[in-house]
Order: C-alpha cells, then structure tokens, then sequence
C-alpha cells in the first residue's frame, strides 16, 4: 500500500468520549462514546453542528474532525478493538481504501463482494491503477494460492452478499501476513457482535454502518478501524483531503441506531435461524443459504425470475427493496440488478431478517410462496 504522506495538519484529534475498556460488548455498545458521567453533561453526545471551531486547538475545520463523529467512532472501534474512522458512507469507506493501494499493485477480493466494491475495483484495473485478482473466498486453497508479493491488499468479506459463503479469516490473514499483505475485512453482514476480525488477524474492518450499525434505515455512514498507526494515519489523511466525512446528523443517528445493535442482531439472528429451518422444507424452495450466524438468509426459489419476482411482490409485511439490516424485514431477487453476479441463480432472493414475530413472518411469506408451489408443481 501506499506509503503515508506526511501532511502538515494534525492526525485525529484526541476525544473527551469516555472508554469502556474490558466490558462485554453489549454493555459496549451501549456505554461507549458518552460524555463524561459529570453534573449537568448530557447522557448523549451532543450533535454538533459546526463547518469551522475557533482556532488554537484540535479540531480547527469541519473536514477534519467533528466531536459527534468521536463519540460514534469511540463506540464502534471499542466494539471492534482498534481505532475508528467514520465516513460519508461504506462506499466513501471502500474508496479511501482502495486509492492507498499503489500503482502496479495487486488486489486479491472475494468474487461475491459488494457489488459497488466489485465495480470501484473494475474501475481502477480499467485505467490501469491496480490489478484485480477475484477469488472464491470460501476455498481457502484458491484464494492462498492467489497471493504472491505483488498482492497489496487482501479484501475479505464473511459472509459474502449475497451467496453467504464464510471466509476462514485467521487462515487467511496468516497466509497474507507471509507476504506481507494487509488483510481487509468487510464487516457489514457479521456485525461486531457476532466476529472481530481484528481479533482474527485482520488489519482493517470496514463497515457500511448504513446497515446493521445503524439499524433503521434512514442514514448512510461508513466506517473504517484498524490498529495499524500508518493505515489509520494514511486513512485519516484521505478523508480530509476527499472530504469522504459523514454529517453530524448521520453519525448521531448511527451511534443512536448502535446503542440497540445487540437487542435487535441477537433478535434477527434468532428469527433468520428459525426462518432457514422452516424455508429449507417449503416445496417452492430449493435452497436456503444460511451460514448459521446473523440476519441475511438466501433463497433459490423455484421457476426462476418469475418465480421469485412473484413471491416479492405478493407479500404484505416483507418489503421489495434493496438493503439490508433494518428493524424491518426487507428481501428482493438480486439478479433483478443486471450488475448483479451471473454465479448468482436468477430466482435467489436475498431476505433481510428483522426484528418482527416470527410467526408474522413465516406466515406472510410462507403464503407468498405457496403461490409458486401452485403454479409449478
Ligand atoms: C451496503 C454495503 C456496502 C456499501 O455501503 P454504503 O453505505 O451503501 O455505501 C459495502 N459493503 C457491504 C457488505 C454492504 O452491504
């Protein structure tokens, strides 16, 4: 990766959020990133809205620190075990990562990752930047076999969106670490409370906080955490010179949407789990994808393009959208994106399972399926 350019401004301020060191990550997650338990300071952090702050200390301008996005950052690094850096959103993320990579470099990715990580990386081999090299992430043999010392950056991504295969990430990154490459995770689908991947050898997390972080579908931040001082040094300095930052509002938003991470990933685990058991002996289902942990469940359903669009338009508590991670069960049929992977079967339907009845769940889509058993017996 590239090295870090040296930049008269000053790195990441220091924060005067209070550390929750050594606690279980529920308790985390809703500790961390508050003023100090002092008279008179606010429970919550509060959101500051300032494009410049008086001269003499450490924040000096808007694009180079905000407090509220600390006390996000705070939160999400101690759930993770690094330094947080938060972003416009988890492409912004991506990008800033993705221009540390050196001219002539080489990038060995997950073939199902985030399509918009698939394509920025496209982009770059197209104007001769970087040499892509994709990989099936879940056969360790290949993607070991793909790393030499030309390769700059691992990038992982467990589960992978939307076929759910699982990386053996400490297998990985102790491969990539004898070449010397840098191991990234994207983190989005697994979520802090459910893997670490710095604590499995990782580098680098990224998250679209967009997603699970948040939680409620109404803002669009990234993250990045690392315990590498040069990474974190270089990454900081791109975000200030790409002004890739979130709005204060988004990032209070996200912290606020953390604060409920735990309650609301335990409860879409368990239904996700439940659904998977149940959806695996429905007759209009021919395969459920389901790695056993999380919120995401895939689905081929039968007759196709049409038999999944039918299921996604005949449901009322399940809503046809993109995205994922909300409070609210959502599922759409991915090859409807025509960028979508051609590996991905036309009728898979990517569910994402939220925090409503299960029963209310099963029964919605259960009857929306039985509309394909119908139709092809
Ligand atoms: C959504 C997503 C992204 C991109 O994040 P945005 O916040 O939409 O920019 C990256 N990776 C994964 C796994 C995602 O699901």
């Amino acid at each position: 990766m590239a090295a870090v350019t040296s930049h008269d401004e000053q790195t990441q301020p220091s924060s005067p959020i209070q550390s929750t060191g050594g606690l279980d990550p529920k308790t985390v997650a809703v500790k961390a990133g508050r003023p100090p338990n002092e008279p008179d300071q606010p429970l919550n952090p509060p959101l500051v809205l300032a494009s410049t702050y008086v001269a003499g200390g450490e924040l000096e301008y808007g694009r180079y620190g905000n407090p509220t996005w600390q006390a996000l950052e705070t939160a999400v690094g101690e759930l993770e075990g690094g330094q947080a850096l938060s972003f416009a959103s988890g492409m912004a993320a991506v990008s800033t990562l993705l221009g540390l990579v050196a001219p002539g470099e080489k990038v060995v990715a997950a073939r199902h990752c985030y399509l918009g990580t698939l394509h920025q990386l496209a982009g770059l081999e197209q104007r001769g930047a970087i040499t892509a090299v994709l990989v099936d992430i879940d056969d360790t043999e290949q993607v070991v076999a793909a790393l030499d010392d030309d390769v700059a950056l691992l990038w992982i991504e467990s589960p992978t969106n939307p076929a759910l295969e699982v990386a053996d990430i400490p297998a990985l990154c102790s491969a990539a670490h004898d070449h010397g490459i840098k191991v990234v995770v994207d983190n989005t689908f697994a979520t802090p409370m459910l893997q670490r991947p710095l604590s499995m050898g990782a580098d680098i997390v990224l998250h679209s906080a967009t997603k699970y972080i948040s939680g409620h579908t109404d803002v669009l931040v990234g993250i990045i955490v690392t315990n590498d001082d040069e990474v974190l040094a270089a990454v900081d300095e791109r975000r200030r010179s790409l002004g890739a930052l979130p709005g204060a509002f988004d990032a209070w938003l996200a912290l606020r949407g953390l604060r409920t991470m735990p309650l609301r990933v335990e409860r879409a685990q368990q239904n996700a789990r439940e659904l998977a058991r149940r959806l695996s002996e429905h007759q209009a289902v021919e395969r459920v994808r389901y790695p056993g942990f999380g919120g995401i469940v895939s689905i081929d359903v039968r007759g196709g393009a049409a038999g999944a669009d039918k299921v996604t338009s005949s449901t009322s508590i399940w809503v046809n959208t993109t995205s994922l991670g909300g409070v609210e069960s959502t599922f759409e049929r991915r090859r409807r994106w025509s960028s979508e992977s051609p590996t991905i079967p036309e009728g898979l339907i990517r569910l994402s399972v939220g925090v409503e009845d299960v029963d209310d769940l099963w029964a919605d889509l259960s009857t929306a399926l039985d509309g394909v058993s119908a139709q092809q017996p």
